[in-house]
């Protein structure tokens, strides 16, 4: 008679516990990197009202027929009547430059990029 690896009915295998100890280390690891800090998450806030900023400009330059090279004022994109209500902020108090049409608004802020990948 034949010994079976294991029984048929069970047939989910126990994983050795050595290999559970080191997925369990992969997942601690990805969590801690996947962690933002102070600095990145009021960066990605940052990103998020930047974006907002470029979108109300886009919105403004198609309205109002403007091309490149044409810079909107708050008063032009911030307003109650307005597609967004208030000018956003920076969270770490960083000061907003709205720039032209075709370019990316900026944040004074070090490391308040648009285009900033996060990892
Ligand atoms: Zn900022």
């Amino acid at each position: 008679m034949r010994t079976k690896l294991w029984h048929s009915r069970t047939a989910i295998p126990r994983l050795h516990p050595a290999i559970v100890m080191v997925c369990a280390a992969v997942w601690l690891a990805l969590l801690a990197a996947c962690n933002p800090s102070e600095d990145d998450s009021q960066a990605r806030q940052c990103v998020q009202s930047l974006k907002v900023i470029e979108s109300a400009k886009m919105v403004w330059a198609l309205y109002h027929h403007k091309a490149s090279g044409d810079a909107p004022t708050d008063a032009d994109l911030f307003g109650p009547d307005k597609e967004v209500k208030e000018k956003p902020q920076c969270p770490a108090g960083g000061a907003y430059r709205l720039g032209q049409v075709g370019e990316k608004p900026v944040c004074n802020v070090p490391g308040h990029v648009i285009d900033r990948m996060f990892k």
